[in-house]
């Protein structure tokens, strides 16, 4: 007799909203689940088997962690790459994806090899080396840590020679080298969510369009509303970038949409991704589903859509608003992640409507 799934555990290094949705899907199919965080009481220990309280990258929690799973995953792509490169037979993500992910210099030079369209760029290290490569890319364009930016931070738009001061800025407070990108004019973004299993089996959540404020994501609407062979190349792009890896679990790609219909990436991330969130209610194998299916090597499905979706993020004192509305909206699906404080902007949960008329939802979420 096989052995029944609830005897395989997984290890998740990362103890967010995304290893608790992690975990959610895990669980009922029976698989036990092991986290690896250094804060008591995250959003995933709420929901797993165990916790093991250490930092992510150190090697003896790491190896602690291995001790008491079969399976590793990590919820988040600053994890270092060394530290869990003892382990990569039990790591289905693989570490190349991190490698990849954690500097966009890699992650540029990645996406070139496999001719992946991506922006003009050029590496910088320091104010002369900007003011020569000005000339080259031209204003606009965006200047980038190479490593540990996220929704926005570590980066300066330049627009003209005026925002040249902050970009020096920045080149002398950081400790690295840093990316300087053509601005791209996109009039849409939108990223696609896929998950692989190691037979090389893939399943792709509908491509989502994603609204941003203040850099972070404030909406999602999939099926985005784009021309069928935009998601097309869109899918076959982020295809060509898991394969490329040699990845499985879920992966998820940011897109420029320009207004000749042609794509251009932006950045990657090897793990499920909050453009994803609407896959919960929105398709028939959430992107977290498809995760844990790529990552234990189990067939891949063919997500199907149960509708439009409209996911919106819940950020500070947005959770506890939605909440209270939703005691009379039977169709919301609020999330609550567990964190017990609500500071400004941190990301607190998520809603998702599937609906037959986006314009309809979308006007009545207006007030938020
Ligand atoms: P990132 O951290 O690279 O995802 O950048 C955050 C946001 O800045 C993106 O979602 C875009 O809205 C914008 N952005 C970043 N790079 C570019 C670019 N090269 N061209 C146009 N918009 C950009």
């Amino acid at each position: 007799m096989a052995e029944l799934f609830n005897q395989y555990r997984i290890g998740i290094i990362g103890g967010g909203q995304l290893g608790r949705m992690m975990v959610l899907a895990a669980k009922y199919m029976g698989y036990r689940a092991t986290i690896l965080d250094p804060t008591l009481d995250c959003p995933a220990v709420q929901v797993a088997d165990e916790h093991i309280v250490g930092d992510y990258d150190d090697p003896k929690a790491i190896k602690h962690l291995t001790e008491c799973s079969d399976v590793l995953t990590y919820e988040f792509e600053n994890v270092d790459a060394a530290v869990l490169a003892p382990y990569e037979d039990r790591l289905p993500q693989g570490t190349k994806a991190l490698i990849v992910a954690q500097d966009r210099i890699n992650e540029k030079n990645f996406f070139e090899d496999l001719n992946i369209p991506i922006a003009p760029w050029a590496e910088i290290h320091c104010g002369g080396c900007l003011n020569a490569n000005l000339t080259e890319i031209g204003y606009p364009c965006v200047l980038k840590t190479a490593r540990g930016g996220y929704d926005g931070k570590g980066q300066v738009v330049l627009k003209s020679d005026e925002d040249k001061a902050a970009a020096l800025e920045l080149i002398n407070d950081y400790d690295g080298t840093l990316v300087l990108e053509g601005w791209v004019p996109f009039v849409k973004e939108i990223s696609v969510v896929i998950s692989r299993n190691k037979r090389g089996a893939c399943s792709i959540q509908p491509v989502a369009e994603n609204i941003h404020k203040n850099n972070i994501l404030h909406l999602t609407i999939a099926p985005a509303r784009v021309a069928q062979n935009v998601q097309d190349e869109a899918k076959k792009l982020a295809t060509q970038i898991v394969e490329g890896l040699d990845y499985a679990g879920t992966l998820a790609i940011e897109m420029f949409l320009k207004e000749d219909g042609s794509l251009v990436i932006n950045e990657m991330a090897p793990r499920p991704h909050n453009s994803g969130h609407f896959s919960i209610e929105g398709t028939q194998n959430s992107q977290f589903d498809t995760h844990v299916r790529g990552i234990m090597n189990l067939a891949m499905p063919e997500v199907v859509a149960n509708g439009q979706s409209v996911m919106l993020n819940l950020l500070g004192d947005e959770l506890a608003q939605a909440q209270v509305r939703s005691i009379d909206e039977p169709t919301w699906h609020v999330h609550d992640y567990g964190k017990a404080e609500a500071k400004p902007g941190r990301k607190m949960g998520h809603l998702t409507i599937v609906t037959n008329d986006v314009e309809k939802t979308l006007e009545k979420l207006g007030e938020f």
